[in-house]
């Protein structure tokens, strides 16, 4: 099974992307962690192009192309082989954050990603998609307490981009709500787990 955490910065995926693996093999099953941008030694290349310089370093479309790419390369080396062998896989982040991130830059349209995901990566779509929800001020909270002192890119942010981010995932789980599970991000580590667990019970 193909599991994707998806949300915005501060909501907790990449904890929460851990502790759901390892809830997945106390059940029995062979999981692997994975994320994005990363998750293969290309991709994990890509990432550092994408995360290292300033802000403007790359224009919207080459961003999106890059991440693209990135997924591309994931996808063949790491998830399809995974799933093939029979094995579970949790990534933090996939083809919605490009969606969510990328559509509404001025780059590279929704429409237009999906279709670099068709030619890049065959299509692949989780089987199931867990979007981590928290109010906004939460969210802005969570963020800033772990960005404190950062000089990237994340740091620089305002919240009208957050919102507009959050508006973005809301929509897409809005489209396809057999694929998606909107889940609670606030509360205790344990008991975001466990919403996670039961929002994959049907699988
Ligand atoms: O997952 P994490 O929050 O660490 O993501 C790293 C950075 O990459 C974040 O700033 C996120 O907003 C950004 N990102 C993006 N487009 C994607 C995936 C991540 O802008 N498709």
């Amino acid at each position: 099974r193909f599991i994707a955490l998806e949300g915005g910065e501060g909501v907790g995926k990449s904890t929460q992307v851990r502790a759901l693996a390892a809830a997945l093999r106390g059940r029995g099953h062979d999981v692997i962690e994975t994320r994005e941008p990363g998750g293969s030694e290309g991709a994990e290349a890509i990432r550092r192009l994408l995360l290292e310089g300033s802000a403007d370093r790359w224009t919207p479309g080459a961003e999106a192309l890059l991440f693209a790419a990135a997924r591309a390369d994931h996808v063949a080396k790491t998830i399809r082989p995974a799933l093939e062998a029979g094995r579970w896989v949790v990534t933090d982040r996939f083809l919605d954050s490009s969606l969510a991130y990328q559509g509404g830059t001025g780059g590279i349209s929704i429409g237009q990603l999906r279709q670099l995901h068709q030619v890049g990566s065959d299509g692949l779509l989780p089987d199931r998609t867990l979007l981590l929800t928290l109010p906004a001020e939460e969210a802005a909270r969570r963020a800033e307490a772990r960005d404190r002192g950062a000089s990237d890119r994340i740091g620089g942010r305002d919240a009208g981009y957050h919102a507009k981010v959050a508006e973005g995932f809301a929509s897409l789980a809005a489209g396809e709500p057999e694929r998606f599970r909107l889940v609670d991000a606030l509360g205790d580590a344990a008991t975001v787990t466990g919403r996670l667990l039961a929002a994959l019970e049907d699988l």
